[in-house]
Formats: C-alpha cells, structure tokens, sequence
C-alpha cells in the first residue's frame, strides 16, 4: 500500500523517527480502535468531540443524530482533524523526566461529505457494526426505514495522515543504570470481561461466540 501524501501539517516534525505515513499502518491503528476525536472550528472557536468511526478505504465515516452539531458541521465540507489514540504501557525511566508511554496514534487531516445514497447508507451503517462487533449486523433486527433516516452519515476523505509509535523500554542513558530506582515498562491493555447479560432476555437466548469471543486484535506496530 502506498504513502500519504506528507504535507506542511502532517510532517512529524519532534522525533520523526516514530512517524509513519503508509496506508498500511495508519489503516490498522483506525481499525483497531473504537473511537476517534474529531475537531473542528466553529465560528472561530475550536472544539474537539468524541465519536465512533468506521473505516472504508481512504474514507473515515461518523454518523449520529441529523440535530448533531458535529454531524452537521463534518458534513458541511468544512477542514477536520482526527486522532485515534492506542495506548500500549507506562513506560517508567528512573526519572521523570526521562518517563513516557507506548502508543499507537494517528492524526487524520480531511474534509467530510454527507452520505445520502441509500444503498451507500447501508454499506456505511454495516461497516459500523463490523468496526465495533463483527458478526452483528448479520445477527440482530434490520434497522427500520425511520431509524436509518434519522441517522446522519458523513465520510471523511482522509488526504494526509500520519501514524506515530513508540515500543520499547525505558531510554536511560548506560551512566544511570546503578540508580536504585525501578525502572521498565507497565503494558496497558484494553480488557474485555464477561458479558453481562440483559436482564429480558426469553429464555434460551445465551451470547453468541462472536460476543463471548469478543476479542480486538492487535492490528499494528
Ligand atoms: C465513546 C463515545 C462514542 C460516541 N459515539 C458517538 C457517535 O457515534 N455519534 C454521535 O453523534 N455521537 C457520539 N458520541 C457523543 C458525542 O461525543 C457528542 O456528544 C455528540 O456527537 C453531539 O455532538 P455535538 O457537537 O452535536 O453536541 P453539542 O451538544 O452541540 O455540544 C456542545 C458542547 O457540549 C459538550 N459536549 C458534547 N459532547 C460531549 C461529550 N461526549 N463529552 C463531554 N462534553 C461534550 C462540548 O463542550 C460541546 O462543545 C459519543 C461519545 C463518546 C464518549
């Protein structure tokens, strides 16, 4: 897969060598995570607002509510930026100032159109679902025509991105080693636990595999 273009705003300019522009990566740190921040300028003022995305292809889709104000604004056309944030560990050096983390991030740069095509709709509702519990949209009730209609739907053509990671151990320097202090890294991981069945369920009506297996596998870096 080839590179984004890398422009004046998504060249990583502090520690470039973390920085990623390929297709390849920035798509697997879209496609594991389950939210993304979207910011915008609104008559001058900047805003940031949490929201789940999908991905298809060099496009990044929201939808919500027809009222949203972000909904809205995406679908205007206006610039949006984008981060997507996997954190990955603690990374504690025998100092503080020499402590960081492990991260997988990304940082999307775009302009959104509403999705009005009907048939275009479905496919954007269906990848939300496989993006967030695949094996769903197969298995659950067809949304009505109202329902679907209230959704607004925007894709959001990514024209740069960039992806930045850092792995590893602590970066202390070999003359600090002897300081007795701990030192190493604290791995983070998002954690699954038992699902919690609805208390209205009719009987018989367990989990399916695909929520008892629920699993987000690492996808990069
Ligand atoms: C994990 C997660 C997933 C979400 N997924 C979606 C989604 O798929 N689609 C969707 O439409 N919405 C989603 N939301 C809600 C979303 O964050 C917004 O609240 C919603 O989109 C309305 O945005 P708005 O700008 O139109 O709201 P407005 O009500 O116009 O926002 C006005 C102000 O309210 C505050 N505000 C708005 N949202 C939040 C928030 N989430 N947390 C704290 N303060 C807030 C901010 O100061 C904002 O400027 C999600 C939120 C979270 C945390």
């Amino acid at each position: 897969m080839s590179d984004y273009d890398v422009t004046p705003r998504s060249r990583v300019r502090r520690l470039p060598k973390r920085a990623h522009y390929d297709r390849e990566t920035v798509h697997a740190i879209i496609d594991e995570a389950l939210i993304c921040h979207v910011s915008f300028v609104e008559e001058g003022n900047p805003f940031v607002i949490p929201t789940i995305h999908a991905r298809r292809d060099d496009e990044l889709l929201l939808h919500g509510a027809r009222a949203s104000r972000l909904l809205k604004h995406a679908a205007s056309g206006a610039p949006l930026a984008i981060a997507i944030t996997l954190l990955d560990g603690l990374v504690i050096a025998r100092s503080t100032f020499n402590s960081s983390m492990n991260y997988r991030s990304a940082v999307i740069f775009g302009h959104g159109r509403a999705i009005e095509d009907p048939a275009e709709r479905d496919a954007a509702l269906k990848a939300f679902s496989d993006q967030l519990v695949p094996g769903r949209w197969e298995d659950s009730r067809a949304n009505t025509e109202q329902e679907t209609a209230a959704t607004a739907i925007v894709a959001v053509t990514i024209e740069s991105a960039t992806a930045k990671i850092r792995t590893g151990g602590v970066g202390d320097d070999a003359e600090e080693f002897g300081l007795p202090y701990w030192a190493g890294v604290l791995p983070i991981e998002q954690q699954v636990l038992t699902p919690i069945d609805d208390p209205n369920l009719p009987g018989g009506v367990q989990a399916p595999d695909y929520i008892r297996n629920y699993k987000r596998p690492r996808r990069a870096g």
